[in-house]
């Protein structure tokens, strides 16, 4: 199945576009160059993916590109399974579609030879790749420092004695720390001696010194650099002190020669610093500038790191990728294609305003999208026998059966179909109510593709329950037969029991019940205790040949996707996503 259609969408106009066509128009820029700067602390969600078609997508409009750069400067908490994970779900969420347009990092270059150097050239070299490969901003530990020293030099930063919490006093109180005027020379030798490692973890900072009295918090003196002893998953130990965020991704920025650096909302208030800082520093290149977009929150899921890895901690689901989590792995394995999330992401555009978008218009996006792309196939997931006593024991029939009614040249397969089947338990009711069409005893009901049968005894165990069906069947009302054409109620699919393949079937469900499960704060008690429930189901044989880069429409039940657990003697797959939409069936009806 093809991953790569995309819905065909207008040229996007927003207020970003807007900035970086008046920035190449004004000569500002000649080229763009954006970036998605993820922190490898968790696995990428959803919120990400709009970030990366964001970055992607200005970078393709625009002849740019777009660097994945890890935010690694905090050692207690990343890891490199993580780095890992980010690079193969942004890589999948843009592969055939944005892949000339990552930023490659230059080969052979190690941490100690970056030094300042990058201050004066971008490292970036922009040429196509075909893989993607992050670019680490704990690479520029020794640019950060270089630049920390400049600050020192220009009386511009200071070394501060306070621990962390008369430090936040002092900034709340707009009063200045008794250590703010100390001299040049004796604030260079204590940063070297920070750097040295002398002194122990927490004991001083370096902070920028702006103004205790600023109105905006954040600019009143904030730390730029804390002393931490501990190992970092890419620089080891070499490193005791480690730059706060605001000194080091501006700075991050400008080695890479980003041209317009997208964030959410809610670093719209350190934007004075981020440009305090470039323009401190004295840069000779143009500065990058901070653009910020609101975040992506959607229903019925939580969204931050934090959250999803107590949701792994607490084994309440499998891991970052069960595929009930929003994080990207999670929904690639749960079988959404890359194409259905950007087609997503990008059709809700990029805004100002905080909201709360509907999980409902993704699962439109895949449905959509499986509609007409989706292999049709038979599957009963709840069987239950069915004999058609007047058909011949020995007999099978290879019937033809259409793969996608949507697509004229998906072609068609043989169905084997025999005098022994499964039908869905859910097709038959002994007492049904009105409006039922399916079989009960006595009446009839038509098997996809073959005859109309007749349910003509009822069989069933010492506890009661049915067991089997013995059923008769118009042998004449098959397409080309005398009674083809004689209409009844109901159509169920089947699947011949001689020639079924068995399958593990995981049916996930949306995690959580309510809409907003953190509007308490404990959304953990909100869990969906119906997310899963695991059968096992029979299949038709062409199954036996599933593949994981296909969709499949089980016919009147779901979309299904193979399982990575999967293997050909032990088939898995996962459901998608359901028809139609139940949810709003549910709403409806409560
Ligand atoms: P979380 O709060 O979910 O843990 P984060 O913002 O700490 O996420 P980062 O790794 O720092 O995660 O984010 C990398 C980039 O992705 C940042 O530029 C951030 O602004 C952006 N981003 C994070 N969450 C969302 C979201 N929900 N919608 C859009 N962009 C997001
Ligand atoms: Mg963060």
């Amino acid at each position: 199945m093809s991953t790569t259609t995309e819905a065909p969408a207008a040229a996007p106009s927003d207020f970003i576009r807007e900035i970086v066509a008046e920035d190449l128009q004004s000569g500002k820029h000649t080229s763009v160059h954006t970036r998605f700067p993820p922190e490898p602390n968790g696995y990428l969600h959803i919120g990400h993916a709009k970030a990366i078609c964001l970055g992607f997508s200005i970078a393709r409009e625009f002849g740019g590109i777009c660097n994945i750069r890890m935010d690694d400067t905090n050692p207690a908490k990343e890891e490199a399974e993580y780095v890992e994970s980010i690079v193969a779900d942004v890589k999948w969420l843009v592969n055939g579609w944005a892949d000339d347009k990552i930023g490659l990092k230059p080969a052979g270059k190690t941490p100690e030879q970056h030094g300042n150097d990058f201050l004066q050239e971008p490292v970036t070299n922009g040429a196509a790749v075909d893989r993607v490969e992050p670019f680490f901003a704990s690479d520029y530990f020794g640019a950060f420092y270089e630049c920390a020293v400049r600050l020192v030099r220009a009386g511009k930063a200071y070394v501060d004695d306070m621990n962390p919490e008369q430090t936040d006093e002092f900034r709340r109180l707009g009063k200045d720390s008794p250590f703010r005027d100390r001299s040049v020379e004796e604030n260079l030798d204590l940063l070297a001696r920070m750097k040295a490692g002398e002194f122990p973890h927490g004991s001083r900072t370096l902070r920028a010194k702006i103004d205790m009295q600023a109105p905006n918090m954040w600019m009143r003196d904030p730390v730029l650099y804390r002393i931490k002893h501990g190992e970092h998953h890419h620089t080891g130990s070499a490193w005791s002190i480690y730059p706060m965020y605001d000194f080091a991704h501006c700075i991050s920025d400008y080695i890479e020669g980003i041209t317009h650096s997208l964030c959410t909302l809610e670093f719209e208030v350190h934007r004075p610093l981020y440009d305090w800082v470039l323009e401190s520093l004295d840069f000779p290149r143009t500065l990058p500038r901070q653009i910020e977009f609101a975040r992506l929150n959607i229903d019925y899921t939580v969204m931050s790191k934090r959250k999803l890895l107590q949701l792994v901690n607490d084994g309440l689901v499998s891991g970052w990728d069960d595929p009930r989590m929003p994080t990207i792995s999670a929904m690639r394995r749960r079988g959404f294609t890359a194409s259905a999330i950007r087609n997503f992401v990008l059709q809700l555009g990029v805004t100002k305003y905080p909201s709360l978008s509907e999980f409902t218009l993704l699962e439109h996006a895949v449905r959509d999208e499986f509609n007409r792309h989706a292999q049709r196939r038979f599957a009963v997931l709840r069987p239950i026998k069915v004999v058609i006593t007047n058909y011949p024991e020995d007999q099978v029939e290879e019937l033809n059966a259409i793969n996608n009614p949507e697509d004229p040249d998906g072609g068609s397969r043989k169905l084997p179909f025999s005098r022994e089947l499964y039908i869905e338990s859910a097709d038959f009711m002994e007492t049904p109510p009105p409006k039922y069409f399916r079989l009960r005893p006595g009446g009839e009901v038509r098997l996809k593709y073959a005859y109309i049968i007749k349910c003509e005894e009822v069989v069933k165990d010492d506890a009661g329950n049915v067991v089997e069906l013995r059923c008769t069947a118009d042998l004449d009302s098959k397409t080309g037969g005398a009674t083809s054409n004689r209409k009844v109620k109901g159509t169920v699919h089947w699947v011949s029991a001689g020639h079924a393949v068995n399958a593990e079937v995981r049916l996930y469900d949306r995690l959580f019940s309510v809409p907003e499960p953190d509007a308490d704060g404990d959304f953990k008690a909100h869990l969906n205790p119906a997310s899963l429930e695991i059968v096992q189901a029979k299949c038709e044989r062409s199954l036996a040949d599933a593949n994981s880069n296909e969709r499949y429409q089980f016919e009147r039940l779901a979309y299904f996707a193979l399982d990575p657990d999967s293997n050909p003697d032990a088939l898995v797959f996962n459901r998608t996503i359901t028809l139609k939409d139940t949810w709003a069936k549910e709403a409806k009806r409560s």
